[in-house]
């Protein structure tokens, strides 16, 4: 307890502090970070302050020995394996159902800690797993733990990048599951990913680079690959040559260990040497198309080498003419005829990066798919007597100085996360009355559910009418911010800006983010030319020809012409190609980026729902990454964006502070019994010092009293000397 001889930077719950706001909290973290330590309950959440060193022993066998099966938290000091502990002990003592199974929300920006807390968690729910496995069932199960965590190195290579922010940034969200059977062992792990960064392939801001996998796949490539996959120098390449940092870590051989790592848990993971050649092959084929280069004032035509193409054709297993025309040309067949259009330049260049990006989407959310088959559970149901962890590390609140469709999308989830936490912490006062037997009745607090509804409603929220527009062939990013301005203008959290540019404002709850509407209507459709897609279906790579839904006996024919460069052959391959991928589009339901990004997350709540909730807030100190630097007004901007702050007032909204009887009577019995008395730490005895200091307001529970939080101040005014 905090009250008598409080020492800053002592407290490890910081709800015990009589004065809980933006202040002490701040000051409390920094004295705590100053001493290297970087874990801090508030209530149930746990704070975790990056450190950007190792510290020391926090991760070591002997903690993950003691934090096991405390008992009570509060006997140790605050740490990430303790919430690993709770989580994983309240799951074995309940019985299956909602409550049983729990999710461990961890949420802050980016390089603030989230998937290294993540991988912690995790690795600490396994150790707790196995543990109790002696049995031949346990060691059956202890291959999956190993490869469950083997896993990282995998999806860190393609789906993390360095960017300024974070040398090893998760560019997409992820939502892992463990599944448990009746005796509490691991049955499988099930992933979903979302929002994958697929911009990064084809450009990246200065001093950014492109995703780990391309620099690692070009250190480890041997000779024979190197002849393989054409590729000789990093150097020519152009979605990855913009960083000379980087490509100088690929000469120097400071990635081949790495490669090696990769390389090991690829194998241990389980997949085949065919996928992994077929999904190099697809890699090299994505750096080669990148160097495809178009020339021309109107119709855009092909300005590279042949053998440039060739390389990318190669590796990719499609016909070079097939290619080239669904990268300089749409056709557009009606009615049996075909018309032909040239495209202009930057719109081949377009079609030509937009094919990079598809290809390696797909490729990632193929790797997704493969390691939930390898690793998940052997049904996709849970049996009755199953329960499950979930992990969520996903990105945080995001406000740049150009805010596009992505943070608008990044942005809701945050809102709805804001949403579901809010919702608990306020569930948990109540329920802390409740046990106390005080009224909680009068307690509100401000909800964001407005500014959901602004996202969500249909047909006139913001998503819907991003739909709207972008399934309309003639839509325009104009004309969607005019229908936003028309059906939101006057909303509750939506601004209208001044002037007529394609803007607007929503305040959400960290704060007012502008977003500028330009490109939303191409990044929510998010198309292939259908030309490229039907070049795609003829490729004899099989992962290829399989991520674009295509025909072995399509590829087949197409092949046909390729040695004797017929380009009549290819482009009537490929109209055929591109009538049956037009089918299987026009069969398929329309779906755009945000109206699937909707579904996932409304899945994911849905998840989150039938779980217990624990919550893991990471904070970033500094901008440079640096280890014993801590900035207050960047962590107090934190503290607002990942919702602490809005815990401190849902907890000023209520009963602030809430000592228990003797730790009150302790502080202020002088105020109501003479100086020498002993009273009993009873209701009765508080009640007494309360009503005699003329103090209103307050209620008292079972075990403690419940004060506003300007009780504090009325009464340590009455130890004021008299005038
Ligand atoms: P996020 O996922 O939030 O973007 P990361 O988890 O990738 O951030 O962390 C960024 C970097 O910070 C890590 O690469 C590591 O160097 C450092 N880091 C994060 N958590 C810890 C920790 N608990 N101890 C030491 N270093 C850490
Ligand atoms: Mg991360």
């Amino acid at each position: 307890m905090a009250l008598p001889g409080h020492k800053l930077g002592q407290t490890e719950n910081l709800t015990e502090l009589e004065n809980l706001n933006e202040e002490t909290l701040l000051a409390e973290l920094k004295a705590r970070y100053d001493r290297d330590v970087i874990y801090t309950y508030v209530g149930e959440i746990l704070v975790a302050v990056n450190p950007f060193k190792m510290i020391e022993g926090i991760y070591d066998v002997s903690k993950s020995v003691v934090y096991a099966n405390m008992g009570d938290r509060s006997a140790e000091p605050p740490h990430l394996f303790a919430v690993a502990d709770g989580a994983f002990q309240a799951m074995v003592n309940t019985a299956p159902g909602p409550t049983a199974n729990q999710v461990c929300v961890i949420s802050g920006e980016s390089g603030a800690g989230k998937t290294e807390s993540a991988k912690l968690f995790m690795k600490h729910i396994i150790y707790l797993s196995t543990k109790t496995s002696s049995n031949a069932e346990g060691n059956a199960a202890h291959g999956l733990e190993e490869k469950i965590i083997q896993l990282n190195p995998l999806l860190e290579a393609f789906g993390n990048a360095q960017t300024l922010m974070n040398d090893n940034s998760s560019r997409f969200g992820k939502f892992v599951q463990l599944r448990f059977n009746a005796s509490h062992h691991i049955e499988g792990a099930l992933m979903s990913d979302y929002l994958l960064e697929k911009s990064r392939v084809v450009n990246q801001g200065d001093g950014e680079r492109n995703f780990h996998v391309f620099y690692l796949f070009f250190a480890g490539l041997t000779d024979a690959d190197r002849e393989r996959y054409s590729l000789s120098d990093p150097e020519e390449h152009r979605y990855i040559n913009g960083n000379d940092v980087a490509l100088g870590d690929i000469s120097s051989g400071k990635l081949g260990p790495m490669y090696k790592e990769l390389a090991e848990c690829i194998r241990i993971v389980g997949f085949t040497d065919q996928q992994m050649n077929n999904l190099w092959a697809l890699l090299a084929g994505i750096l080669h198309t990148g160097d495809i280069e178009f020339g021309g004032d109107e119709e855009a035509y092909l300005v590279s080498a042949d053998d440039v193409v060739a390389k990318c054709t190669t590796n990719l297993g499609i016909v070079q003419d097939v290619l080239v025309e669904a990268l300089t040309s749409s056709i557009n067949i009606t009615r049996g005829e075909s018309i032909v259009r040239k495209y202009k330049p930057y719109e081949a260049e377009d079609a030509r990066d937009a094919m990079a990006k598809s290809l390696y989407g797909k490729a990632f959310r193929w790797i997704v798919n493969q390691v939930n088959k390898l690793l998940g559970p052997k049904t996709k149901r849970m049996n009755p007597t199953d329960k499950n962890i979930g992990i969520l590390d996903i990105f945080g609140f995001e406000c740049f100085d150009v805010n596009s469709f992505e943070q608008l999308l990044i942005n809701l989830a945050n809102e709805r996360l804001q949403q579901f936490f809010n919702d608990h912490i306020f569930k948990m006062e109540l329920d802390e009355y409740a046990k106390e037997g005080v009224d909680g009745s009068k307690i509100t607090y401000e909800d964001n559910t407005a500014l959901l509804d602004l996202f969500m409603t249909r047909p006139t929220g913001l998503l819907a009418l991003c739909d709207e527009e972008a399934l309309f062939p003639k839509g325009s990013d104009k004309s969607m911010v005019e229908k936003f301005h028309s059906n939101l203008h006057g909303k509750k959290g939506y601004e209208k800006p001044r002037g007529n540019d394609p803007k607007f404002t929503i305040h959400h709850y960290a704060g007012p983010v502008e977003y500028q509407a330009e490109g939303f209507i191409d990044k929510n459709r998010d198309t292939l030319p259908i030309d490229v897609v039907g070049a795609l279906r003829l490729s004899d790579n099989d992962l290829v020809r399989e991520l674009f839904e295509g025909d072995t006996e399509d590829a087949a024919a197409a092949k046909k012409g390729k040695g004797k460069r017929d380009a009549a052959n290819a482009k009537k391959n490929l109209r055929k190609s591109m009538k049956k991928a037009a089918k299987a589009q026009a069969k398929a339901k329309k779906t755009t980026v945000g109206a699937d990004f909707k579904d996932s997350l409304i899945k994911l709540m849905a998840e989150m729902s039938n779980a217990s909730p624990h919550f893991i807030r990471c904070i970033k100190p500094n901008h440079q990454k640096a280890p014993g630097m801590f900035e207050d007004e960047m962590v107090t901007k934190q503290l607002r964006y990942t919702g602490m702050l809005e815990t401190t007032r849902i907890r000023k909204e209520g009963y602030a502070f809430r000592p228990t009887f003797g730790d009150f009577l302790h502080r202020y019995k002088m105020l109501g019994f003479p100086f020498s008395a002993n009273p009993p730490a009873t209701a009765a005895s508080c009640t007494q010092v309360l009503d005699k200091a003329g103090i209103t307001g307050w209620q008292v529970g079972k075990t403690k009293v419940f004060l506003r939080y300007f009780h504090i101040d009325e009464l340590n005014e009455k130890f004021l000397p008299f005038p």
